[in-house]
């Protein structure tokens, strides 16, 4: 037979797959492995969902979402982060930001053109801009410097052929969250090059220490940044596949020719309920986020307190800790605790190699959970 693309084949298969498969046959596992939520979306966001259903609302919508949600979206940018995006024009509501990622890429690159992705990072990341015919150009960024990058290292790797830079704070795995003045490094770099910057603040509601700062508010971001944002986590609705893209109105229309022919649309339940999530949801948000930075505070101290060195992350819900005083791998550290404790880790390389000697754990579980597992992990450590 003839090969499948080789664009697609030539990118390996996640690293955490294999660790959810041996999860599966496993009984008693305490999972800090999953990046979701354990909330149940909010009642209310339900109950609008159902209602809609009750009401027959079970169309397609406009490829560009709703214009209610996307006048909510405006509204919440502008109130929020000071970033003013027009309904009308600059916003695409997509299926989750999955789809944005996917649909940011084939919009912005040409093959060959490369993006400039600061790793540790999000494991789509890489792949979405291979499939898009780009090329990942990967900038490590270090564990004393909290696995925030350096805009000097971003510059080194500016070429003729980087056309995007790609950035997420709160990142997904460290949980390092960039200051103003390092975001504002970052976007001079962008605008002395002419890049664009894909934004994902997916996590944005997630920041503990200080408010969260998205990137498209400074001078100069705005007309060349592609912010993506979504429900998921802030809202705990992983499971409804929603999301939306903000970005000028010349991008917004590039993205959605792909969205129209691929995806016409995001379903019309997801899209009613993130209304009600946007309108009247705000007190929920506050609620889990108050929840989580409780139990990052108890988490992180219990990981330093067992001897895994792991400053405080500023925001997500992942803890990543050093594990190099063990001396193994991120993988066979992950892979013993699983057999021997039954505690489900990320390794940190399936992140990057910068990730290696570092695993993640997520700490959206029960506290009596994160508790139970910080002594099974402290076992672990003294068994070795
Ligand atoms: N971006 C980051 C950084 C993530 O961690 C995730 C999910 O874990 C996503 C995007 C995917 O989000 P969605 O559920 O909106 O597709």
């Amino acid at each position: 037979m003839k090969p499948l693309s080789q664009a697609v084949s030539s990118v390996p298969a996640s690293g955490i797959r294999r660790f959810f498969d041996l999860v599966a046959e496993m009984d008693d596992v305490i999972s800090l492995g999953v990046g979701e939520p354990d909330f149940v979306t909010p009642w209310r966001v339900r109950e609008a969902a159902i209602y809609s259903l009750e009401q027959g609302r079970t169309t397609y919508t406009s490829n560009y979402g709703l214009l209610e949600l996307r006048q909510e979206i405006a509204r919440m940018h502008a109130t929020r982060s000071g970033a003013h995006y027009d309904p009308a024009r600059e916003i695409l509501v997509t299926v989750g930001v999955s789809e944005a990622l996917d649909t940011a890429f084939r919009a912005l690159l040409d093959q060959g053109d490369e993006v400039i992705v600061p790793e540790p990072c999000y494991v789509s990341y890489i792949p979405c801009v291979a499939f898009a015919g780009g090329v990942p150009i990967s900038v490590p960024s270090r564990a004393e410097n909290g696995f925030r990058v350096d805009p000097d290292d971003v510059r080194a790797r500016v070429t003729p052929r980087t056309k995007a830079i790609l950035l997420s704070y709160p990142s997904n795995p460290t949980g390092a969250v960039m200051d103003q003045a390092g975001l504002q490094a970052l976007v001079d770099i962008a605008v002395e090059h002419d890049l664009y910057i894909v934004s994902d603040e997916i996590y944005d509601r997630l920041s503990y220490d200080a408010p969260h700062v998205s990137i498209a508010s400074l001078p100069g971001a705005r007309e060349r940044t592609i912010l993506l944002n979504g429900f998921s986590k802030a809202y705990a609705m992983t499971g409804w596949r929603i999301g939306y893209a903000c970005a000028p109105s010349h991008v917004v229309e590039v993205m959605m020719k792909i969205h129209q022919y691929t995806m016409l649309c995001a379903p019309i339940t997801a899209q009613l309920a993130a209304i009600e999530a946007l309108k009247h949801g705000e007190a929920d948000v506050v609620t889990m986020v108050t929840d989580y930075d409780n139990r990052r505070r108890l988490f992180v101290a219990g990981l330093n307190e067992i001897g895994l060195e792991c400053p405080s992350p500023g925001g997500a819900f992942y803890a990543f800790p050093s594990i190099k005083r063990t001396g193994l791998s991120a993988e066979v550290f992950a892979e013993r605790l699983l057999q021997q404790e039954r505690v489900l880790v990320v390794p940190g390389d399936v992140f990057g190699p910068s990730g290696e000697g570092h695993i993640r754990c997520c700490y959206a579980t029960a506290t009596s959970k994160l508790i139970e597992a910080l002594q099974r992990m402290g076992r672990f450590l003294q068994s070795l």
